[in-house]
């Protein structure tokens, strides 16, 4: 009989680690609080590490209906536009690692995922509350009144999981004092600005600014990241003002700004994260993606390093279907170092994205514009990493 698995959350790490575990031959559910699957309004990089493992799960088609495949990576100064780093990431990119990098609509991403899944195993409406652990089964409990009972738990419900505050305890993410205002712009509205297909990454004094075509380039997805301070709330629909953003970015280059004042309307954000956590499993359950180890933006890592922890659960639990906590003691000795890496990365990002004109930005910009650290040698640790390859 085939091991029963709850996955707890229906995100992209949700959706992702369900079809790679039903692939497995896992029986698995997966039960959302919302009444739907939704994802916000924005963007989503996936880079080759994480579509190379939904190429797999037979995607690739769907993915390249509404993905956008951008030509390079564009690092650039705030004011001059100076090109502080070009790196590719189209052809050169697949060849070297086998898979495409992509830029997505979130909501186009989470669709095609949630058609993939037997409709029969999506249980929305199901808010988790609680859980308990008897020998070797786990019964989980739903808002609703519902409840199920499996050999296997899985808590893919976001940095503010439950899962993980009824396993370890409540602790609350950290505020990163840094606020980011998005905009989603209808290409016809910046057509006079004629933006090549790539990832741009405007850096300066206090903030930076990344964009991106998606939806088969019908939208500009555009994120303002800005040290902030005074802005803890993180709900992805608070409304700003366009006029504040562009107050902030006075001075930009006039592409940023073109960018801005076409917003037909933006939204803010505070950015939180959270320190390692020393485990992620508890008897049979466990946690992944945002739940386990969120990380700030500035490496774009944090869905695909959710789909890579899908990745690697499917292969150990095939590999150990006897041996449920001793496979989640595997899989979290293997993903914990590698998503730690990247938070810590991600973070020091933040800095370096963000010095001030001086000294320091300087020696930022001769250390990118000599080695490039978005050059195809460079990431290859990143790119070349499959997850689902563990013993
Ligand atoms: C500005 C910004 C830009 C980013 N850009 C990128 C990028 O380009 N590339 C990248 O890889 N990552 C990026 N990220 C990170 C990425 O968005 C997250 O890491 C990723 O979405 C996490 O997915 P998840 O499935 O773990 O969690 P979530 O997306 O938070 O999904 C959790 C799901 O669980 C559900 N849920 C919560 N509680 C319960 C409960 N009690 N019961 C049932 N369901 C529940 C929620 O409704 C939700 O659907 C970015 C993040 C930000 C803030």
């Amino acid at each position: 009989m085939s091991l029963e698995v709850a996955v707890i959350g229906g995100g992209i790490g949700g959706l992702s680690a369900a079809l790679q575990l039903l692939k497995a031959g896992l029986d698995v559910r997966v039960y959302e609080q919302a009444p739907r699957i939704t994802e916000i309004g924005a963007g989503l990089q996936i880079s080759p590490n994480a579509s190379r493992l939904l190429h797999r799960l037979g995607l690739k088609e769907a993915m390249d209906a509404v993905g956008v495949r951008p030509r390079a990576v564009h690092q650039r100064r705030w004011d001059d536009g100076k090109t502080l780093q070009r790196a590719p990431l189209g052809p050169e990119v697949e060849a070297q690692f086998g898979a495409p990098y992509y830029h997505f609509h979130r909501a186009d991403l989470a669709n095609l995922l949630a058609a993939a899944v037997p409709q029969e195993r999506l249980h929305v409406g199901h808010k988790l509350v609680n859980l308990e652990q008897r020998g070797e089964r786990v019964t989980a409990r739903f808002e609703n009144g519902a409840s199920t009972e499996v050999d296997l738990l899985i808590g893919a419900d976001g940095i503010h999981s439950r899962v993980r505050t009824i396993i370890f305890g409540p602790e609350q993410p950290r505020f990163t004092g840094c606020v980011v205002w998005r905009g989603m712009v209808p290409a016809e509205r910046i057509a006079h600005l004629d933006i090549e297909v790539a990832s741009h990454n405007w850096m300066g004094p206090g903030g930076h600014c990344v964009h991106y075509w998606v939806s088969a380039k019908r939208s500009m997805n555009v994120v303002c990241c800005v040290e902030h301070g005074n802005w803890t709330a993180e709900s992805w629909t608070d409304r700003g003002e366009v006029a504040d953003v562009l107050r902030r970015y006075e001075g930009w280059h006039p592409i940023v700004r073109g960018l801005i004042a076409a917003f037909p309307e933006t939204y803010i954000w505070a950015l939180h994260d959270r320190a390692e956590l020393p485990r992620w499993t508890d008897g049979h359950v466990t946690l992944l993606g945002d739940a386990c180890h969120p990380m700030l933006p500035m490496m774009a890592q944090g869905a695909a390093q959710s789909i890579e922890d899908g990745a690697a659960l499917a292969s150990l639990l095939k590999a150990m279907p006897d041996d449920v906590p001793g496979a989640l003691k595997r899989y979290e000795m293997v993903r914990k170092p590698r998503a730690t890496r990247l938070q810590e990365v991600s973070a020091a990002n933040r800095t370096r994205f963000h010095l001030p004109d001086g000294p320091e930005q300087q020696a930022r910009d001769l250390q990118m514009a000599a080695s490039g650290d978005r050059s195809l040698a460079n990431i290859g640790w990143l790119y070349q990493h499959d997850a689902a390859v563990v013993q």
